[in-house]
């Protein structure tokens, strides 16, 4: 049971055209305490606002905290749906797993998604293109500076109403292969959803923006010779007519939009091969034309066409730098299923029960 403590003072909502990302935030938030020995408990909605924290925490000096997104989309008809929010549970599990945090069960997880979204589906906006962004996460809570097993965490789950990634079509963004810094290695936590990840990988980012580019792609940790991911999202390419992703070895964020779009890729007919990509491979490939499109693949944006591709200084163009056919019809089916405007075959969408 998910005991709800109504705001008093709801907000005015935001104006649709001018939404952003993670610029606004429902009335409510969702908060479920673990304690070791009794489990979770007092799962409760409580009117958005701080957090106490103490100072002692374990998030704030190991860095315990791990996190999801997922997002709340209006369909058509005005009802709400999420996009296999069963996914993002399993996933936060795992990543819990990683971090010796707790687990929670399975749909204690999913209740809170729905539960919540119940309660704040006025938030989600119905200009194309936009939805409601769902940030569950889970850290340390506990005051203590010796860090053993942990013994009190905190879940919350906050909600966003957020803009279309790309106002006015899908831009292809330019990319630089990273050869200095690496995101994660095998053994490691790459593929766990969390926060010191982030805080790794902003550096890197921040250099390739300095130097006029929107993000970097990222080459594995050990041989640094393999592409994994590019940003925080998923990577896909088309290599002499065959759709290729690099395979999941450890260090790679084990996408939901990716898994998504290489089942509907595969019902469609379309070969998808999950295989180690070189970084030699891809140049090879861009200048003999062979690389005949790339592109990023996750939640916030669902595709991002790669444009042009850089390394040590000599810029590569894929696509003559537009979207190619295969990236737009899988945003087509995608973004078509996520907000209903396509009959969903895969059995993927959750309806959300209008309020009563
Ligand atoms: C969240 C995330 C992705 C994309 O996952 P989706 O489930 O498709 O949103 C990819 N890479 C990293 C590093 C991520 O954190």
């Amino acid at each position: 049971m998910i005991q709800i403590t109504r705001t008093t003072q709801p907000k005015e909502k935001p104006d649709q055209h001018a939404l952003g990302f993670g610029k606004y935030y429902t009335d409510h938030m969702l908060i479920i305490d673990y304690t070791a020995g009794q489990g979770w408990h007092d799962a409760r909605i409580v009117p958005f606002g701080p957090l106490p924290l103490h100072p002692a925490a374990v998030v704030l000096h190991y860095g315990m905290e791990i996190f999801e997104g997922l997002k709340a989309y209006r369909r058509p008809d005005g009802r709400v749906q999420l996009f296999r929010p069963i996914e993002n549970v399993r996933r936060m599990n795992n990543s819990a797993r990683r971090l010796s945090l707790p687990t929670m069960d399975e749909s204690l997880g999913l209740e809170a998604l729905t539960t919540f979204v119940e309660l704040e589906q006025g938030w989600v906006p119905s200009l194309p293109g936009t939805s409601l962004y769902l940030r569950p996460f889970l850290y340390a809570s506990e005051p203590n500076l010796a860090l053993h097993a942990i013994q009190e965490a905190t879940y919350v789950l906050i909600a966003s109403p957020v803009a279309s990634y790309f106002s006015g079509g899908l831009t292809p963004v330019s990319i630089m292969i990273e050869d200095e810094d690496v995101r994660a290695v095998r053994g490691g936590t790459g593929e766990a959803k969390c926060g010191g990840n982030y805080a790794a990988a902003t550096r890197a980012g921040d250099r390739a923006e300095a130097k006029g580019y929107s993000q970097v792609l990222w080459l594995d940790g050990v041989e640094r010779k393999y592409i994994e991911e590019v940003g925080a999202m998923n990577v896909m390419f088309k290599i002499a007519g065959e759709v290729v992703t690099p395979k999941l070895t450890g260090s790679i964020l084990p996408g939901i939009t990716r898994k998504s779009a290489i089942e509907l890729l595969k019902s469609q007919g379309v070969q998808v091969s999950e295989r180690l990509i070189s970084a030699q491979e891809l140049l090879e490939a861009a200048a003999n034309g062979a690389l005949e499109e790339a592109w990023g693949i996750g939640t916030a944006a669902i595709i991002s066409p790669i444009g042009s591709l850089s390394y040590q200084g000599q810029d590569y163009a894929i696509h003559g730098g537009k979207i190619g056919p295969v990236a737009q019809k899988l945003y087509d089916d995608l973004s078509g299923i996520q907000w209903g405007l396509k009959e969903d075959t895969m059995g993927w969408t959750v309806p959300i029960p209008a309020q009563a």
